[in-house]
């Protein structure tokens, strides 16, 4: 017996109707660095939205699922894109702006990109690669940038307000079908070729409802949310989706992510949430921490993409900004888990909660499995690596026009599963701890060590601004622990100081403490601000740090 329910198409252009007429008022901030910022309400972009499309289909020839770029930083024009590109049947493409040039152009002829949008100010990026870029056929420029560089380019150049002005203010959206392709976003893989997670209408749809139930971000209308997730990373962790749903109002910070102009614009626009990973946490804390400003209308902030350090969450607290736990991956739209505690508890209470990882949402099925493929119990204590399945989580990545898609063994178990490569425990009552990444984990005479419980033991200390945690060769052992740290500034501390304090301290077993340590000036990146480990057991390899044994 089938349901008597209408069967609608869970289709972004519906997020975007929604959201231009009912929360039609809902306002886009756009950083500009000028006295004022730019302020665009959802109705107008909605209508841009409506004009972009039309401007794509009738003078571009964008048909079907081609694919549409944008390499873009997070600003209205870029939400404008993520709306017109997928509710009018293409694909929306982000790039990583931070990928290495070459990477860049592989994705582009990957995905057969046919338009790339992009501010003026990333041209300089983009005007060498076009000459690699044969499927690239129109380049889109919007906003402040010189564009003499793009003089001589083999595609049409484009200014977006000139495409877009005087364009039909409707555009009869194609009813499609919500399994069909909206958009993609490479994974920046660290081995291999990068891979593309393609996401649907549906998944889009549902993940939006999910980072807008209150046991997620739960925002509402009366929010401002300050996104500083690039939007060519995991969509935003969803944000421009689920905004148009429930009228939050968004902040974009354009290029402006340093922490200066950061706090600066919390102070001054004074948003009641906001989403980054770590390191954009730890750059702000040192900023107000030297030049205070008031971050207090922040009531609530997601973080995630990175292991976030207790003494990061304690930090914030301190200054009322209360920090909330996310984990999540390209592949997983991203929302996987949100770390909020149980109702009823004491602040005290709380704090182990906040501190993991945090549940599954009703979409997000988990199950830990041990070396031996064998399934291990939520007891809090078996560590084994985390498969999910659900909704919106990648079944399969992009093999390339006209190819198949692939299943890697190393990424997807046999019954479909995503294998996401984290290592962790499960309690009973289904919070999530990850203690590392699979690749990570530091095996010690057949022991395994936790990279991150030494890097949040360590960047507790009040000399440590940062701190990341590598395997090493070891004759005797496998491996070790490397410490590589950075200091706050001003501040020193030696080697035997901090080992005793990661034991006294920070509760860590005698036989983990490590005895290879480095004092470094930066903790290498990856293209979205995560520690990236592979170059520092790089830099180990061949000798480029100043290693103190102990
Ligand atoms: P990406 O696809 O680039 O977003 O990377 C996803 C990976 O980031 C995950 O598989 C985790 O290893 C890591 N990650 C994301 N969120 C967290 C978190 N809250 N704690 C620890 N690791 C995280």
């Amino acid at each position: 017996m089938y349901s008597t329910m209408q069967d609608v198409q869970l289709n972004v252009s519906r997020i975007l109707q929604h959201g231009m007429t009912i929360h039609g008022k809902s306002t886009i901030t756009t950083w500009t660095g000028e006295p004022e910022p730019q302020r665009r309400t959802f109705a107008e972009a909605g209508t841009r939205a409506h004009q972009l499309a039309h401007a794509l289909r009738d003078e571009l020839g964008v048909t079907g699922d081609q694919r549409v770029a944008t390499l873009m930083w997070n600003n209205a024009e870029h939400v404008e894109a993520y709306f017109a590109i997928p509710s009018m049947g293409a694909v929306l493409h982000t790039l990583n702006l931070r990928l290495p040039p070459e990477q860049l152009v592989w994705i582009v002829n990957h995905a057969a990109d046919r338009v790339v949008l992009v501010n003026g100010s990333l041209l300089p990026l983009l005007a060498p690669l076009l000459p690699h870029l044969p499927t690239v056929e129109h380049v889109v420029v919007t906003g402040p940038g010189d564009r003499s560089v793009l003089d001589g380019a083999a595609p049409r150049v484009h200014d977006y307000e000139e495409l877009i002005a005087g364009r039909p203010t409707a555009y009869d959206w194609p009813e499609l079908d919500e399994r069909t392709a909206a958009a993609m976003c490479y994974t920046s893989g660290t081995t291999g070729d990068p891979k593309g997670v393609v996401y649907s209408h549906r998944s889009i749809y549902l993940h939006s409802m999910q980072v807008n139930m209150s046991e997620s971000m739960g925002l509402t209308a009366k929010d401002t949310s300050l996104v500083v997730v690039p939007q060519f990373h995991v969509n935003a962790w969803g944000l421009p989706h689920a905004t148009f749903m429930t009228g939050i109002n968004m902040l974009m910070p354009d290029r402006f992510l340093q922490p200066a102009p950061l706090a600066e614009m919390i102070e001054r626009e004074r948003p009641t949430h906001a989403a980054a990973v770590p390191t954009i946490w730890q750059g702000l804390l040192a900023e107000v921490t030297a030049n205070p400003r008031d971050l207090s209308s922040m009531t609530q902030v997601t973080i995630g993409g990175a292991a976030c350090p207790p003494s990061l969450m304690e930090a914030y607290d301190r200054l009322g900004v209360r920090l909330c736990h996310a984990w999540g991956m390209t592949e997983t739209s991203p929302l996987g888990t949100m770390a909020h505690p149980p109702h009823g508890l004491t602040a005290e209470e709380e704090w182990p909660y906040r501190v993991t990882q945090g549940r599954f949402p009703a979409g997000v099925e988990a199950r830990l499995v041990g070396p031996g493929g064998e399934h291990l119990p939520w007891d809090g204590e078996s560590a084994g690596e985390l498969e999910v399945r659900g909704t919106w989580i990648a079944g399969s990545y992009f093999g390339g026009i006209d190819a198949e898609e692939i299943r890697p063994a190393d990424k997807f178990s046999e019954d479909g599963w995503l294998k996401t490569g984290d290592v962790g425990v499960i309690s009973p009552d289904g919070y999530l701890t990850l203690t590392d990444r699979a690749k990570d984990v530091i095996k010690s005479g057949g022991e395994w060590i936790s990279s991150v419980e030494l890097e949040n033991a360590l960047m507790a200390h009040p000399a440590v601004a940062e701190a990341a945690v590598v395997a090493v060769p070891d004759e005797k052992w496998g491996e070790r622990p490397l410490a590589t740290v950075v200091l706050k500034e001003g501040e020193t501390a030696d080697y035997e100081t901090l080992r005793a304090f990661l034991a006294d301290e920070g509760g860590i077993a005698k036989w983990q403490l490590p005895e290879r340590w480095a004092i470094v000036p930066a903790v290498p990146k990856t293209s979205v601000g995560k520690f990236d480990k592979k170059v520092i057991r790089r830099q180990y390899a061949e000798g480029e740090l100043d290693v103190t044994q102990l």
